[in-house]
Parts: C-alpha cells; structure tokens; sequence
C-alpha cells in the first residue's frame, strides 16, 4: 500500500516571516491529515529555520535541488552532505524549471539523483513532456527517456525508495492541470516501465502528479489509481489550501 505524498515546492518565494506563519499554519492542520505524508522544500537559505520549525513534527522536508558533486571547488552550489545536516528527508532533482532555466540535461539529473541517494537523501525525480512535445504524440517517449537516463546509471533498484513526479511542463504555474485521465495514462506508463525491470519495485514507487494542483482538483486526481500524490508549486503557499490538498488524499 503506497501511503499518499503532497509535498509544497515553493520555489523562490517567502520570507523568514512568512514562512513561519505558514508553518505554523501547516502544523496546526497536520493531524487532521495524517493519512497523507507532507512535505515542504523551501529555498535553501530557510533550511535551518524549517528545521527548527518542523522537528519533532511528522512533517517532512528538503530541498529543490542539490549540486552532482559532494564538496569542491563549485561557487555557489549546495550538496547533498550538507542537506544532511539539516535532516532534509527529500530532494527534488529535474524540475522542469532547473532543466529548462538552467540547462539541466537527463544526464545531469540522473548524476544529481545519484548524489542524493549517495547522501542518503530521498529523491523526487521530475519528469515530464512540455506542449509542443504532447502535440506532437511524444509525451511516452519524452518521460521514457528522461526515466531512462536515471534507470541507466542508477538501476531499477534506486527506486525502490525514490519518489518520481510527472509534471507535464504546460501545466505547471498556467492553471491547466492535466486531466485526471492524462495524467494516470502517463502514470500508468511510468510504472509499467518500472515493472519491466522489476514488478515489485514498481508497485512500491510512489509517482506524484504536478501542474495545477489545487484544493479544487486534487480529489479526482488523487483518486487515480496510479497517482500517489502531489507536487504542489503555487498553493502551497497557503497552508489552508495546501492541507485541503492533502485532505483530498486522505
Ligand atoms: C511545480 O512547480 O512543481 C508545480 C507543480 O507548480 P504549480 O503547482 O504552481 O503548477
């Protein structure tokens, strides 16, 4: 049984303030959803402030990202070790946004997937097809290849605790969510891949569906029999319609 995961990406948003009221707001509802786990990925630079915010609490956190490497010469990065020492249980590699903004290719993703499993680190990795690729009928193969690069240098067994979400790139931050058809037809996929190489493996990874996600449609995606969950960008920037998310999990 794959217990449902909704977990907050907030990007580049917050501040010290903010973050602790929407904390204490998230805290305040856990309990009533405690069939979903939750978890929240603020930027790096609020880590410790969550930290201290969030332990002992049955919510989760990590990062948005990591560097491929585990310590040098890299100004400006942030590697896996050093989420360590802030208990971070998560780390999203291969938003579409890193890949797209900041040039990350399947190869650079699956190397960061690596490094945070090296770290100990659970990864969400982020597949996902943009518009012009779902028009031209490509979307099967866009998230194929994207699996791929990770299953080539990791193997079937790293997902065995991994988290995969599919984000199909037109539905992040446009209000157009998939349909909750779309979005299990593609999960379906991904976990047929899966099973491929490993029946077991595939019936333990928990595949989140991203784009949209709001109070007002997570029940029927959530309902979905191969959606585990959701990564939430926008709302879940308000712990009231973050937890009504997770309520529509429970
Ligand atoms: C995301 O950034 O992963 C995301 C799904 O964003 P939004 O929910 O705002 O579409």
């Amino acid at each position: 049984m794959r217990r449902k995961l909704v977990a907050g990406n907030w990007k580049m948003n917050g501040s010290a303030d903010s973050i602790r009221g929407l904390l204490q707001g998230i805290r305040e509802g856990a309990a009533a959803v405690a069939g979903v786990e939750l978890a929240v990925f603020p930027p790096f630079v609020y880590l410790g402030l969550v930290e201290q915010q969030l332990s002992g609490t049955p919510i989760a956190w990590g990062t948005q990202n990591l560097s491929e490497h585990a310590a040098g010469a890299y100004t400006g990065e942030v590697a896996g070790p050093m989420l360590c020492d802030f208990h971070c249980a998560y780390v999203i590699v291969g938003h579409s946004e890193r890949r797209t903004l900041y040039g990350e290719s399947d190869q650079i993703v699956a190397r960061k997937f690596a490094a945070a499993r090296k770290a100990g680190l659970k990864p969400i990795l982020c597949v996902g097809e943009t518009l012009a690729e779902r028009e031209q009928g490509v979307t099967e193969a866009v998230v194929e290849r994207q699996l791929e690069a990770v299953l080539d240098l990791e193997g079937i067994g790293a997902f065995a605790d991994a988290v995969i979400a599919y984000e199909p790139v037109w539905a992040i931050g446009t209000g157009r969510n998939a349909t909750p058809q779309q979005a299990q037809d593609v999960h379906a996929f991904i976990r047929s891949k899966l099973a491929d190489l490993d029946p077991t493996v595939a019936s333990q990874t928990r595949i989140l569906y991203g784009g949209s996600m709001k109070a007002a449609n997570a029940a029927e995606l959530l309902a979905m029999p191969d959606i585990d969950g959701g990564l939430v960008g926008g709302a879940s920037l308000e712990a009231k319609e973050f937890l009504a998310i997770a309520k529509a999990g429970c």
